[in-house]
């Protein structure tokens, strides 16, 4: 274990000495109320400017990452986000602007840019999925999903519908069933067919007047994409029953197919996913909504509007809407990489972005399917989900499969769900990673399949090259010290 900064501490030490103060700055501190003076020295730790360099890079190194590593979360898109996007976003104007500069008048020249590309992002944004109108406001893909939810309730409720449920496949990320009951509606799951899609039979049965949406993710958490889209599409619409697209996993279909063509009413998008945003680590993020003209009155506020003049503004009535999700205009700085990304890929680049997610994933199912189980054996997407059940007929899990992953430098892929296959190992390469770099993720793979037929007990030690070793998963669920 490394040392704490603390530990390094060495009496006297200096890392950065302050110059004295000079009369005017001894008068500044006057105006400070004297209640306010630091009455002891602050216990810091006492270094040298390379101690702390050395301390914090050392830490850095810790960390898996996607610039170190291949990073096959399934579901979560991780995937190499150009640095140029960085580069312009950290660009004094756009990251020194502040949110309540006024938008026309003064200062509002300093904004009219920042308006553009909000602006122009929800534009290119209801382009790529064929909505009518975008409110980039949401801050993840889940506040998305519930912004997109009271939206549907607010439809609903001014056309006077009773609508009590929300349908959602079985296979569905858990932030769904979530956003409709925290939107106040109950959830009803629908089995997937053989296939790995919604079953129709099934779905017909829970459709009736009282299902205010169907929300889908297509291709879904198990990287397929669902064949009965447009009959299911007529079926809830019949019913006046909208449909609510996840579009988390865009990087599948961009360019392909648009979610507004297939029927749907309502989408989220994951920026922070598809658009080049450094995902992980817990954000920030952005889940962008898009909508069909009959839910445009209830966006939330604020929305941009153009004026007369060209000028571009934010307006604030709107009588019908849901009213506001986020603090200003959401996560300004990531819709920006999101927008200068679409900018640099242009429309034959963001086609080839799926292209290649795509045919990666299949390349991996391809090569691992002899060796472990694949639950749905059809072309996938994005990613692609296997089964440990094999390895652990010998006690091998997916989790010491994950954790002998990490031993061979690769994160490992996203386990145990969805839920609706039993030691799920779910896959996502991205369409960034080079062939050399699959390739020695699959040889790691088969390596291990190998080891876990030849050696099954080596793994229940595993990961023997992390700061921390396997920890007592049991003893964490028991011992009081870590659930109070
Ligand atoms: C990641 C994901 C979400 C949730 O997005 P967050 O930004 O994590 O809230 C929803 N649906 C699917 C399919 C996802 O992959």
């Amino acid at each position: 274990m490394s040392k704490l900064i603390f530990e390094k501490s060495v009496s006297g030490r200096k890392g950065y000495s302050l110059p004295t103060l000079s009369d005017s700055e001894a008068a500044c501190k006057l105006h400070i109320p004297e209640k306010y003076f630091a009455t002891e020295v602050a216990e810091l730790p006492e270094v040298s400017e390379l101690d702390v360099v050395r301390h914090f890079t050392n830490l850095s190194l810790k960390n898996v990452s996607l610039d170190a590593n291949f990073y096959p979360l399934g579901s979560c898109t991780m995937k190499y986000n150009p640095k140029v996007c960085e580069r312009i976003a950290a660009m004094d104007g756009f990251s020194s602007l502040h949110p309540l500069l006024p938008q026309l008048r003064g200062g509002g020249m300093l904004t009219q840019g920042a308006l553009e590309v909000l602006h122009d992002t929800e534009e290119l944004l209801c382009e790529i999925v064929g909505m009518d109108a975008f409110t980039l406001q949401p801050m993840a893909g889940a506040h998305g999903e519930l912004t997109g939810i009271m939206l549907i309730a607010a439809y609903h409720r001014e056309k006077g519908n009773k609508k009590t449920k929300v349908l959602i496949p079985d296979s569905a990320h858990g932030t769904n069933p979530s956003s409709a009951a925290i939107g106040g509606y109950k959830v009803i799951t629908v089995p997937s067919d053989a296939n790995g899609c919604m079953d129709m039979e099934a779905f017909e049965e829970a459709l009736d007047d009282e299902v205010a949406a169907i929300m889908l993710t297509s291709p879904n958490t198990l990287g397929l994409f669902n064949p009965d889209i447009h009959t299911l599409a007529d079926k809830a619409h019949a019913v006046d029953a909208l449909l609510y697209y996840d579009g988390a996993n865009l990087n599948a279909i961009l360019g392909k197919v648009r979610p507004g063509d297939l029927g749907f009413d309502v989408v989220h998008l994951n920026l922070h996913k598809t658009f080049a945003t450094p995902h992980g680590g817990g954000g920030p993020g952005a889940g962008p909504v898009g909508v069909k003209k009959s839910l445009i009155p209830y966006m939330p506020t604020s929305q941009i509007v153009k004026r007369s003049d060209g000028t571009l503004t934010l307006e604030y009535e709107r009588e019908k809407s849901i009213g506001y999700i986020a603090p200003f205009y959401g996560n300004f700085g990531i819709v920006l990489r999101a927008y200068i990304y679409i900018q640099l890929l242009g429309k034959d680049g963001l086609l080839r972005v799926s292209e290649n997610a795509v045919i990666n994933a299949n390349y991996i199912q391809k090569k691992l399917q002899d060796k472990y189980d694949l639950p749905f054996s059809r072309k996938c997407l994005h990613e692609c989900v296997f089964s440990a059940t094999r390895q652990a007929k010998n006690g091998v899990t997916a989790l010491d499969i994950a954790k002998a992953l990490i031993d061979r430098g690769f994160h490992p892929p996203t386990i145990y769900f969805p839920l609706i296959v039993k030691e799920a190992m779910m896959i996502e390469p991205t369409e960034t990673e080079s062939k050399e770099d699959i390739d020695s993720f699959i040889d790691a793979m088969l390596e291990i399949a190998e080891l876990a037929e030849t050696d099954p007990e080596s793994f229940h030690a595993l990961p023997l090259t992390t700061p921390i070793t396997r920890l007592d998963e049991k003893k964490a669920v028991k011992d009081k010290k870590f659930t109070a």
